[in-house]
């Protein structure tokens, strides 16, 4: 019996530790807790990173959002198109500013928005598209891009799953208007508690966000505009600037782990996960499908076999008792609705060995053969 969890965020502290110890001790002795040289030099390395011009951090993902949505002015009377199918964040974001969340089913192959059904979708109010890059696999941008520029819409990147993600040879951020992170400690780029980012090539955009996050004035005392207190500390930073120089490497062992799961499950009926052609995904989870009568059975099986499983999500943003105020039914999501059924999401994480993917792969063949 192997136990192997959902995510080993351990393993990947004990593979770095004395740079992050040293990286903490080094924010205590200056005391750099809110703003300083720690925040402005991770700043400036994820920025250079995402081939951007600006990056400024915030206090968590879903801020982030916020914070890029009121830098576009959207707010009341608008209406802002996003996936079907995200965690909560993406469209609480929206409700934050005051827009209203419309929602986009998703595409059955990639798991990301249904770029041919984003038009019908746009009102005289619909002010910006947040296209997300779920599971770490870019949303199919190009169309997304050829929309917006159509209908004079902004877009703004969901990026927290799919940092270091690349679509077509580029980084996703630089195909957005702006683009927002979160560094929660799960997701690829983790911090040590909630942080998040928003980057953007825009110089306007990039001054009124650094002012927005920090209670609306960039000189202290001095509020030209009511804000929020939304920063990303200086032990945060810290410790972020040491992990991304490991980024790249560890999202290529994402990616060697998906691909050995996708060879390890050949010939099971469990749909392994499709990449759009000309991608780098980042596989921030790796999902398969299971016929949706056989998934509790999977998942129980796995888990008394010491294989810890989660399901991303287990009910679609527009099904949510938070969104029943919509009024939506199954129809209107029907490929949302019906993946809700079948996913299951395997341990995933750079630090994953042959072994383990190995011995899950065993243990779904086992299943089937129930
Ligand atoms: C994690 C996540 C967020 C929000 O990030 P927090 O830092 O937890 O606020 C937003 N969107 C998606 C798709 C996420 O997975």
């Amino acid at each position: 019996m192997m136990n192997i969890p959902f995510v080993d965020l351990k393993a990947q502290y004990e593979s770095i530790k004395s740079d992050v110890d040293q990286a903490v001790a080094a924010v205590l002795s200056k005391t750099a807790f809110v703003g300083g040289p720690f925040l402005k030099q991770f700043e400036t390395e994820y920025a250079a990173f995402c081939k951007v011009k600006h990056c400024i951090g915030c206090a968590n993902g879903t801020d982030a959002i916020a914070i890029a949505l009121k830098a576009l002015d959207i707010g009341p009377g608008d209406e802002v198109i996003t996936a079907a199918n995200s965690f909560i964040a993406t469209s609480e974001a929206i409700t934050m500013v005051g827009a209203q969340v419309v929602f986009v089913d998703m595409n059955p192959a990639t798991y990301n928005i249904d770029v041919t059904k984003i038009e019908a979708k746009i009102t005289p109010k619909t002010k910006a598209i947040v296209p997300v890059h779920l599971y770490g696999q870019p949303a199919d941008m190009d169309p997304v891009r050829a929309i917006a520029k159509k209908h004079n819409l902004k877009v703004v990147g969901d990026c927290a799953q799919a940092h270091a993600s690349l679509y077509k040879g580029k980084p996703v951020a630089t195909l957005a208007d702006i683009t927002c992170f979160s560094f929660y400690p799960g997701k690829n780029l983790g911090a040590y508690g909630d942080g998040g980012a928003v980057v953007t090539d825009n110089d306007a955009y990039a001054q009124k966000m650094r002012m927005y996050a920090n209670h609306g004035s960039v000189v202290k005392y001095y509020h030209d505009m009511e804000g929020i207190n939304s920063r990303l500390d200086g032990l945060q930073a810290a410790v972020l600037a040491v992990k991304l120089k490991h980024l790249d490497k560890w999202s290529d062992a994402r990616r060697n782990n998906a691909y050995a799961y996708n060879k390890a499950l050949e010939g099971t009926s469990l749909i392994t996960p499709k990449e759009l052609p000309d991608v780098k995904a980042v596989y921030h989870l790796y999902i398969v499908r299971v016929p949706a009568a056989k998934r509790a059975g999977l998942q129980d099986f796995l888990k008394t076999n010491g294989v810890d499983t989660g399901i991303h999500y287990p009910i679609a943003l527009p099904f949510l008792k938070a969104y029943a105020y919509l009024g939506h039914s199954e129809k209107d999501f029907p490929e949302a609705f019906k993946i809700s059924q079948e996913i299951l999401s395997l341990p995933m994480f750079p630090e994953l060995t042959k072994e383990q993917i190995g011995f899950v792969a065993a243990k779904v063949r086992e299943f089937e053969k129930l």
